[in-house]
């Protein structure tokens, strides 16, 4: 098979003539799929079903400790839930805390703190000048709303096979102490399904960089395995102690893509003097958190191998939803016109095009039916400087409207590539 840029000006337009009648056929089919965001499926929310169950009346409402959970107390969340997660981040229970329905409020809680209160090495960053951020990219759109809310300045560092470009990196928190952070989505990230090697753990934990500076280190997918070959994640919060930075890192975690989106459980992990500032604010915040769920939540998994086996049918799920999306992208094999991610776990698969095509291939997609997250979504201020990645959501349609969906999507891609290269040969 020729790639588009070795065909000439007459294969190309015939090429850009047989995408445009497909997305022109799919047009006239009327289809309306959504694949914006990684939200979990019907059938992924209903392995939890028997969830709703476990705290009732007749099963009662106590903890393991005796608390009732309908009332007030357990400021850190639910012992037996926190002992389960505990065990699956490789954390001293001690260091966990069981909070909210949702990690994100809990991020953005951090940083505003950070910004406000300061932290347990210095005064609140606000006080002291522009706040930076460094933001492996492409990565997630939301981490970047929080920041961009906060008024933070962000700096896009690159991805690369193993993690964020740590040679940057290191350059950059070493010359600017007014960068004081950096997020990340160490296992399976997302977009790209990345888990970052231990060498770059390593380099995280021990590179010099401001003494209040803090990675936010959402292991949103840390549970999430699709295939038999798993990645797996060196512990941070060790090294990092190791290297004499031990409140260096905020880890987070959500049952969020486990049980229920938005009405699970969010964990937070740290060292022992981030989890005591943490618990001492939280007292202020509110009361205690919703004890009744996290007892639910306890209840369902009974340990962390309960949450392993649980874990097992939503991959059942996903994994042949993923492979559809692979075995479509598979059909442009040799086109040299998309490069994409074949993730072991996580919720995406991150596509790049020619340069200067992603909003042209989502613009096309719109027009045959099917919406994708926005081009740009994936970098920070939205904007892709090279305007080519595209996250793929393969979790929420079932398989044969995905197919269709990836169908559409391939011939997008073969039409704005073909538009493309027509311009540059001309
Ligand atoms: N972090 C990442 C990396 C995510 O992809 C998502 C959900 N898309 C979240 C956090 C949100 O988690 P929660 O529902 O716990 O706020």
């Amino acid at each position: 098979m020729k790639t588009f840029a070795q065909m000439t000006a007459e294969e190309l337009r015939r090429e850009r003539d047989e995408a445009r009648a497909a997305v022109d056929a799919f047009a006239s089919r009327g289809l309306k799929l959504n694949m914006t965001r990684g939200v979990p499926s019907t059938a992924q929310l209903d392995l939890s079903g028997a969830m709703q169950g476990l705290v009732t009346d007749k099963t009662g409402y106590l903890s393991e400790n005796g608390t009732d959970c309908r009332t007030y107390g357990l400021p850190d969340g639910l012992p037996e839930l926190r002992a389960i997660f505990a065990e699956l981040l490789e954390v001293p229970a001690s260091q966990v805390v069981a909070w909210g329905n949702s990690s994100l409020n809990l991020m953005f809680d951090m940083l505003s703190q950070c910004i406000t209160q300061g932290t347990t090495q210095g005064g609140p960053w606000g006080k002291q000048g522009e706040v930076k951020f460094l933001c492996p990219s492409p990565g997630y759109d939301r981490h970047f709303s929080v920041t961009e809310y906060f008024g933070v300045t962000m700096i896009p560092v690159a991805m690369t096979p193993t993690g964020p470009d740590m040679d940057e990196v290191e350059r950059l928190v070493s010359g600017d102490h007014s960068i004081k952070g950096m997020w990340c989505v160490p296992k399976y990230s997302n977009p790209q399904g990345v888990t970052y090697s231990d060498e770059t753990v390593r380099r995280l934990a021990r590179m010099p960089a401001a003494d209040d500076f803090r990675i936010f280190w959402d292991n949103a997918y840390f549970l999430h395995d699709l295939a038999d070959q798993t990645d797996a994640l060196l512990n941070i919060l060790p090294e990092a102690a190791a290297a004499g930075h031990p409140d260096r890192v905020f880890q987070f975690a959500a049952t969020a893509k486990i049980t229920y989106a938005g009405a699970g459980v969010a964990f937070f992990a740290s060292s022992e003097a981030n989890v005591a500032a943490l618990k001492k604010r939280l007292t202020m915040q509110s009361i205690c958190p919703d004890k009744v769920n996290q007892l639910r939540h306890a209840r369902f998994f009974g340990s962390a191998a309960g949450v392993l086996e649980h874990m097992q049918g939503h991959r059942a799920i996903l994994a042949p939803k993923f492979q559809a999306v692979l075995d479509a992208l598979d059909t442009l094999d040799g086109s040299g016109i998309v490069e994409f991610t074949r993730p072991h776990g996580g919720y995406f698969v991150s596509v790049d095009v020619p340069d200067g095509c992603a909003k042209r291939v989502v613009a096309l997609c719109a027009e045959g039916g099917v919406a994708l997250t926005g081009a740009g979504a994936t970098y920070p201020y939205g904007k892709d400087p090279r305007d080519r990645n595209i996250r793929i959501a393969p979790t929420f349609p079932p398989v044969d409207e995905l197919k269709l969906a990836m169908e559409l999507f391939v011939a997008c891609v073969r039409l704005a590539a073909a538009e493309k290269q027509l311009t540059m040969d001309n």
